[in-house]
């Protein structure tokens, strides 16, 4: 364990100062110290749990039901005409701090946000029913 794999969960408890613009019981939110674009915002569960996958269900519902009302504020507050929302799970895919983060990134006219790259290759439709299948199979 580090002090960034703590960090999340200490600025949950107000240990570590932040920029909070929303808690419950469950979930925090508050400003990306780095954004991307204006009010970039980060929402956490307040206990970690490094990956989307590790997350207890009570918490997924919390974190679901307070995701839409929280975009729709800062949406609100910055008059950002869209937004992405990014979450990331393993060091390859970008994660930096295990304890899972939903990224809110308003895009802006002058293209400030989330960059967009989105390099889409065609799906192997041979291997597809397969894939789909065992996919389908470990959600029985
Ligand atoms: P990720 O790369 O998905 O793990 O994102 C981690 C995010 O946490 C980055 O966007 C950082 O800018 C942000 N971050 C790191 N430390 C802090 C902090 N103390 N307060 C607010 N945001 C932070």
């Amino acid at each position: 364990m580090t002090d960034l794999d703590h960090l999340f969960e200490r600025i949950a408890a107000g240990e570590i100062p932040s920029y909070r613009v929303f808690e419950d019981e469950h979930v925090f939110a508050f400003l990306d110290i780095n954004p991307l674009s204006r009010g970039h915002t980060l929402v956490i569960p307040r206990r970690r749990c490094e990956r989307l996958e590790d997350l207890p269900g009570e918490v997924a519902a919390a974190l679901g039901r307070a995701l839409p009302r929280i975009a729709a504020a800062v949406i609100g507050a910055t008059g950002a005409p869209a937004y992405n929302v990014l979450q990331n799970n393993g060091r390859a895919a970008g994660q930096a701090i295990p304890h899972v983060h939903f990224h809110i990134i308003p895009k802006y006219p002058d293209g400030s946000g989330l960059p967009h790259h989105w390099p889409a290759r065609t799906l192997d439709r041979d291997g597809a029913p397969e894939l789909a299948r065992t996919i389908a199979e470990r959600l029985t």
